[in-house]
């Protein structure tokens, strides 16, 4: 895809659009807005604008559209498939000036939101409700960049995924046109559902410009556990057996063993180092959640389960989960000579055992280093594989290594992507994974964004 670079003219009628401190082409500026936190190449945009209302989103893009200029939207630059890097150049709009949570409908489980709004403050807010919003991707995401990831995390077993949250969405279209698509209802059997075409479209469709997003009450209590297993395979059938159980983990995390070796040193564990579950249980009383913990431990053990540590309360909660969350960044921080490649795949649970031997068996042999964490209750599993950066064989290899594990995860029936999205990284895989329906998505693509102005060259196989 060819675009031209920005003339000044261009850049003078595109900084007339904003006040002059919403406007940059400031090189530093432009390389924050290069890179995720991928290993994918950064590409720096032409100029950043921060727009404040969706009547200025819906003007650039017309604009953008009428000149044929490249748009691509940024909320915290959080991804992990190089979903937001600018690759055709041209603007970035940053929605970072549009945070405002517009209303909170408590009675009717709702909050109207711009786009730029970090989930945890949204959570943050309705602390004082007994509501929130459960998609939890650990970095500091915004709404509008989760919604156009369909973005999930580690409670996602148990309530969905955002694309379970969003009721209603109002987009920029190129035209410039404001479209609003869905209901405040909080079930409709009326027309097409528009909104899921937005929803994980990664910005490639139009600009979300305000979302209604649904919420939950509170869990009054919490517990969790941590249970080790002699093998993954042990693991993984008492991911199976949890689920058939119809306690309803609220979390179901699986760690590789070299995740808890790291964690153990990290944060003094003390765990055996050996695949282990993270398991966490969301009640109405903590006697109930005891007896939980109880059958929970009797499904474990069947399994063969070494060790069980039961946590009851919040608080127990927080210290068993804390370096769980925390263990993105332990990789990042222990391997600054190395490039970190996040594999990020999802199966039926069927075929989850054997994705996990399977990855086994592709990076043993090359002695890689790598880490196995995975959202194990969806059968979505991230391996983490590290490649020295001074060494371009090695990541050769690395990627070489992903591309046959996600050609495995596919054969099985699953997806390239269980929650990062395609952004540059999952391309290649799309005409093996969705075959005639990727002519399909095309068209729609077409139909809102003929120019191909929005987020381009991604997505999409060249
Ligand atoms: C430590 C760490 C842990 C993570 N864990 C998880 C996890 O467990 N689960 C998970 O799902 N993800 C995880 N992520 C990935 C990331 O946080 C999510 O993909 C998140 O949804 C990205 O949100 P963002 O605001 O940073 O969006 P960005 O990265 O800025 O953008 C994401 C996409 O949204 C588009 N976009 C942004 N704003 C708009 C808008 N208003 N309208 C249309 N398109 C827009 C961008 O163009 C881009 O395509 C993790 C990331 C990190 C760094």
């Amino acid at each position: 895809m060819k675009f031209n670079p920005l003339s000044n003219a261009k850049l003078k009628d595109l900084a007339s659009m904003v006040s002059s401190d919403r406007f940059s082409t400031g090189e530093s500026i432009l390389d924050l807005h290069a890179k995720d936190q991928s290993a994918h190449t950064a590409c720096r945009p032409e100029a950043v604008i921060w727009p404040e209302t969706a009547s200025e989103v819906a003007s650039v893009l017309k604009y953008a559209n009428q000149h044929n200029i490249p748009v691509t939207g940024w909320g915290s630059g959080s991804s992990l498939e190089g979903n937001p890097i600018p690759v055709c150049r041209g603007i970035v709009l940053d929605f970072s000036r549009m945070r405002r949570i517009l209303a909170i409908r408590e009675e009717d489980f709702q909050a109207d939101v711009q786009p730029g709004v970090v989930y945890q403050d949204l959570n943050d807010k309705l602390r004082h409700t007994g509501l929130f919003f459960p998609p939890d991707p650990g970095a500091r995401a915004t709404i509008g960049g989760m919604i156009a990831n369909n973005a999930s995390g580690t409670r996602t077993v148990l309530y969905g995924c955002t694309r379970d949250y969003v009721m209603r969405l109002v987009v920029a279209l190129p035209s410039g046109e404001l479209l609003e698509m869905g209901t405040r209802a909080s079930k409709s059997s009326s027309g097409y559902s528009l909104i899921n075409l937005f929803v994980g479209s990664e910005g490639t469709l139009g600009i979300v410009v305000e979302a209604t997003m649904r919420l939950v009450g509170f869990p009054a209590e919490y517990s969790a556990a941590v249970a080790t297993f002699p093998s993954v395979q042990a693991a993984a059938g008492t991911v199976y057996a949890l689920k058939r159980s119809g306690l309803n983990p609220a979390a179901l995390e699986l760690l590789g063993p070299e995740c808890i070796a790291l964690m153990n040193q990290e944060e003094k564990l003390g765990l055996d180092v050996a695949p282990t579950l993270f398991i966490e249980f969301h009640g109405t009383t903590t006697s109930q959640l005891s007896e939980v913990l109880d059958t929970a431990r009797d499904i474990c053990e069947a399994q063969g389960c070494r060790d069980f540590r039961p946590g009851l309360g919040r608080a127990e909660r927080d210290r068993i989960f804390k370096a769980r969350h925390a263990l993105g960044e332990m990789i990042q921080h222990n391997h600054p000579e190395h490039k970190i490649l996040i594999m990020d795949v999802a199966v039926p649970i069927t075929g989850y055992a054997e994705l996990l031997a399977a990855m086994q068996a592709e990076v043993s042999p090359h002695g890689l280093i790598h880490y196995t964490l995975s959202h194990a209750g969806n059968g979505n599993v991230h391996l983490n594989i590290a490649g020295k950066k001074d060494d371009p064989e090695e990541w050769a290899l690395v990627q070489k290594v992903s591309e046959r594990l996600v050609m495995k995860a596919i054969a099985l029936g699953g997806t390239a992507t269980g929650e990062h999205g395609v952004g540059l990284g999952k391309r290649k895989y799309m005409t093996a994974q969705h075959g005639a329906s990727l002519a399909w998505m095309r068209r729609i693509k077409n139909l809102f964004d003929p120019n191909g102005i929005l987020n381009p060259g991604k997505i999409f196989p060249e």
